[in-house]
């Protein structure tokens, strides 16, 4: 059965050599009780594990049926003990967290058998030693001499020809001994049984047979066995297994069935991941509230990155739903004076000012001419002329209409010095009719008074208070609400009043319409500058019928502007001024003129945030071309209802100071008012009287464009003169532009009808500026050379992609920051890892005594790091959610918008891989190390 052949073992430390087994040759036969005796250290447990195959000699041979086992592998060991061996320890040597059934399977795990079968084969062992109906309790449940019962039944259950006992007894009571003696006997009737002993007693009543050892060498064997008996023996035994195996196929139809029943007899070791997975699980389950904080803390960095990666999307998502509502207040622009938005970002980047090299005791002179000529350049490049000319126009306008949904094409006109409206002191008071720019500077003059009169100025440039309407009115009337059972306004004698999305309109944008009265007005300034005012005057809202069928009249240039001859206060020569009339009763009511009233008025839906228009009044596109047309003769010529004004502005050159010529468009009208500087002390102001200036618009495209002239200017200082200069041809054009004498439009708006839709409007503008394109015109042909580029700004494209970098460089930023904790984690699960491979050593060295291999070793921690990874993940993730739906719980009141913190499920899922990932990375080594530990020390630690 089996022979040791001149077996010797030396174990080699730093220090010395220990031979500990000194050449034992023995041989073994089919069935007998075998007892080693020896002193302490005379190499009785080398031998046992030697035997076992657990620990490997250094020279001589161990025969196993007739087999040497020179050759054999690691693999060829891993079969051979769990096949053919069972371990019997001292200290018992079972697993801790696992039942009593669970410690016995646990040898048919290793070999892979199914459960059931493990189940009840591992009963049916359990029996046997007398522990019926103790199955589920655990090892520290039980007596030592319960213990050693359970882990007989776990040596005998794969039913081994060889059961191996190191001092089975060594750790039990007399009492006890007798018994586990007396099961070990009833065993050995069927098997080889080799029994380690210090006690002779024992040896003497129970085998059959006793060898005695001292150091290292056999000295005394009482029923020796011979080589050749041992041969003859194992002879038998293989014929008699192949009489057996040719029994078994005898009934095999095919040949494959044949291989398939040899197989099965011969069946490896292998224990599969997904039991060495649950075996995991059943430790990790013992020890709840450990796995549950190394989980939870695994899982930290895991929720940082996730809640970043939840908030980055969330907002992503939150824009890209505004995206549409903001294109609203966002259209494709095309202005005279546009930016170059791709310039803008190249700015941002600007080359830096070349450095020079400093030496010490040098004064340096810092560049800043130089820093401000790069900055000046830069400004130019953003800034871009275009040059709208008919046939661009012409170009836009027949861009086919299911690009979008409304198109504004505006020309510039201000209508301020020619709308006239009633302005009344009082509520019943007679009103004056007086033009918008009079009123403005009425109400402006009233707050110079006060204590924010450096502010007063600005009424008049806070909002343009007359704009133009889109020209699509169900594009509005998709996002707008006609409120107060009005229409929308679609004559050109009609116009509608705006609102803000909190139904408001500001009071000095109704005070410039006159909708306040003075009296009103001054209540008003008396509120927020002091403590007393009139509740009765003061007025904070209004009804919706308080405002429609109000009315406004437009007269021509030449109606509301008169020459008049003043002085020129620089030189003292006579001039001739241009003279705006205020008031509609100081002039002749020549024809032109139209009556507009407010037909409508109009509040954003609620489910718009951004509307395409601002609080004000709208005319119609119509209204614009009346103008037009009233100013311009088919010819380009000016009608006679604007002629002399227009040839009084061209009339303006340059022998004319630039400030003169400002100042030429003066204007003056009286009228009275009373502000009350200090109500309380009763004392009062005298009345004042109003003036004011007729201003070309400025609007920012306009700043800009003089801020790069003054930068220019710096370029050049040589030439001081040139640069204060003032362009008269510019100047000419704004007003031109200002009092409708230009009729090709200085800006177009085109809103697209989504945000995905927006390429096909850029598309189609692009190709204006393509070199290599013929493009056809209102059927007329135009070649690349007939055209000049013209840039339109796309902003909103802008800020969205400004937005999304953004988030995108703080998400990384954020992410980088909390992988930190994540490799913290990662390195705190591999040293716990660590911590539980030496805390299960005993195991490791259980589960290689009974056949399994190194990679089922690896396998049970790679399980372990497995599992907590899967739970540090599904923790995170968990958490995530949590703190996402409430932080989505309470913002969404605040924002409106209820998905502001949104883990993708795919992030989640990656997140959760990531956790496994690393998790078992920080596994591996220690994993790699319990695989390696030699059986053996493993099974001696205590
Ligand atoms: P016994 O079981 O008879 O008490 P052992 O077989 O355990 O004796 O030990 C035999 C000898 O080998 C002893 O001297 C012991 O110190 C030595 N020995 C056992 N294992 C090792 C080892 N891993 N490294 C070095 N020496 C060892
Ligand atoms: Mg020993």
């Amino acid at each position: 059965m089996l022979e040791l052949r001149e077996i010797k073992k030396d174990y080699v430390t730093s220090s010395e050599t220990v031979s500990a087994l000194k050449g034992v040759s023995i041989s073994f036969r089919k069935k007998e009780f075998v007892s080693i005796l020896g002193p302490s250290g005379c190499g009785k447990t080398t031998l046992l594990n030697i035997i076992g195959g657990l620990d490997h000699y250094t020279s001589g041979d161990l025969i196993i049926r007739g087999k040497s086992t020179k050759d054999f592998g690691e693999g060829d060991w891993d079969v051979y003990r769990n096949h053919r061996i069972g371990f019997i320890f001292q200290s018992y040597n079972l697993i801790p967290h696992q039942t009593v059934l669970g410690n016995v399977e646990l040898a048919l795990t290793i070999s892979g058998v199914d459960r059931e079968e493990r189940i009840r084969r591992a009963k049916l062992a359990l029996d046997r030693v007398g522990l019926a109906g103790q199955y589920y309790k655990k090892p520290n449940q039980l007596s030592g001499g319960q213990c050693q019962r359970v882990a007989i039944a776990r040596a005998l259950v794969n039913d081994p020809e060889i059961l191996l006992a190191d001092e089975p007894t060594g750790a039990l009571d007399t009492v006890t001994s007798v018994q586990i003696m007396d099961l070990i006997r009833e065993i050995s009737g069927e098997r080889l049984v080799i029994m380690v002993t210090h006690n002779p007693e024992i040896a003497d009543q129970y085998s059959s047979r006793i060898i005695r050892l001292l150091d290292g060498r056999v000295i005394e064997d009482t029923n020796p066995f011979s080589s050749e008996d041992e041969a003859a023996e194992s002879a038998e035994i293989i014929a008699e297994e192949e009489r057996e195996l040719s029994e078994a196929t005898k009934n095999a139809r095919s040949e494959r069935e044949k291989k398939k029943i040899i197989k099965k007899k011969k069946e490896k070791a292998k224990m599969s991941f997904f039991t060495a997975f649950m075996l995991s699980a059943k430790n990790l389950l013992s020890k709840k509230g450990r796995t549950t904080m190394v989980g939870i803390a695994g899982s930290i960095g895991i929720i940082g990155i996730a809640l970043v990666l939840a908030f980055s999307a969330g907002i992503k998502g939150y824009i890209a739903s505004m995206q549409d509502d903001m294109l609203s207040g966002n259209p494709i622009e095309i202005a005279e004076m546009g930016y170059d938005l791709q310039a803008l970002t190249g700015m941002m980047e600007a080359d830096q000012l070349e450095e020079i090299i400093k030496e010490d005791g040098r004064i340096y002179v810092s560049s800043l001419v130089e820093y401000l000529a790069t900055m000046g350049k830069s400004v130019e490049t953003i800034l871009v002329e275009n040059d709208i000319t008919k046939e661009y126009m012409d170009y836009v306008l027949s861009m086919p209409e299911e690009y979008y949904s409304a198109m504004l094409v505006s020309y510039g006109i201000d209508l301020n010095t020619n709308l006239y409206r009633d302005f009344y002191i009082s509520e019943d008071s007679t009103p004056e009719n007086l033009s918008i720019s009079a009123i403005t500077s009425i109400y402006s003059s009233i707050l110079k008074e006060t204590e924010f009169s450096d502010y007063a100025s600005l009424i008049s440039t806070l909002a343009p208070s007359f704009s133009q309407l889109p020209s699509n009115h169900e594009y509005i009337l998709s996002q707008y609400e006609l409120v107060g059972g009005g229409k929308m306004a679609t004559e050109p004698g009609e116009i509608v009043l705006v609102l803000n999305s909190e139904d408001e309109i500001s009071d000095l944008l109704l005070a410039r319409f006159g909708f306040f009265t003075q009296d009103e007005f001054l209540e008003t300034v008396y509120k927020a500058t002091e403590d007393d005012y009139d509740k009765e005057l003061y007025k904070n809202s209004f009804a919706y019928s308080e405002l429609i069928g109000e009315k406004f009249t437009y007269y021509p240039n030449d109606t509301v502007f008169k020459t008049q001859s003043s002085t020129n206060p620089m030189t003292g020569a006579a001039t001739e001024t241009l003279t705006h009339v205020a008031n509609s009763k100081d002039f002749e009511h020549e024809s032109g003129s139209m009556e507009l009233t407010v037909v409508g008025i109009l509040t954003p839906k609620d489910t718009v945030n951004f509307g395409s228009l601002s609080a004000g009044i709208y005319y119609t596109e119509d209204f614009a071309d009346y103008i037009l047309d009233l100013n311009i003769n088919e010819d380009g010529s000016y009608t006679e209802h604007t002629d002399g004004f227009f040839s009084y502005i061209n009339s303006i050159n340059e022998s004319v100071p630039a400030q003169f010529a400002l100042m030429s468009y003066y204007f003056s009208y009286q009228y009275e008012y009373t502000y009350d500087a200090d109500k309380n002390d009763g004392k009062d102001a005298t009345p004042t009287t109003a003036t004011g200036y007729i201003t070309p618009p400025m609007n920012m495209s306009d700043m800009m464009g003089s801020m790069s002239g003054a930068m220019g200017g710096m370029g050049g200082m040589g030439g001081s003169s040139e640069s204060a200069s003032f362009d008269h041809s510019d100047m000419k054009e704004r007003l031109y532009r200002a009092y409708g004498g230009i009729n090709i439009a200085n800006n177009v708006r085109v809103y697209p009808k989504s945000f995905d839709d927006k390429d096909l409007v850029t598309n189609y503008l692009d190709r204006w500026n393509d070199d290599t394109l013929t493009l056809t015109v209102g059927g007329a042909e135009f070649a690349p050379e007939d055209r000049t580029d013209v840039t339109y700004t796309d902003s909103l494209e802008l800020i969205v992609s400004m937005i999304n970098t953004m988030i995108d460089v703080i998400s990384y930023a954020l992410i980088a920051f909390t992988s930190v904790s994540l490799v913290v984690s990662t390195v705190m699960i591999g040293i716990i890892t660590f911590v539980s491979v030496v805390e299960r050593i005993k195991e490791i060295g259980v589960i290689r005594s009974l056949g399994g291999r190194k990679k089922d070793v690896s396998h049970l921690f790679n399980a372990e790091t497995f599992i907590i990874g899967l739970l540090a993940g599904l923790i995170g993730i968990g958490a995530t959610y949590l703190i996402s739906f409430i932080v989505n719980l309470i913002l969404k009141p605040l924002i409106g918008y209820a998905h502001i913190a949104a883990l993708p499920i795919s992030n989640a899922i990656l997140l959760v891989l990531l956790s496994i990932g690393l998790t078992l990375i920080s596994g591996l080594i220690p994993a790699k190390s319990a695989a390696n530990r030699d059986p053996v020390v493993a099974l001696r630690t205590e």
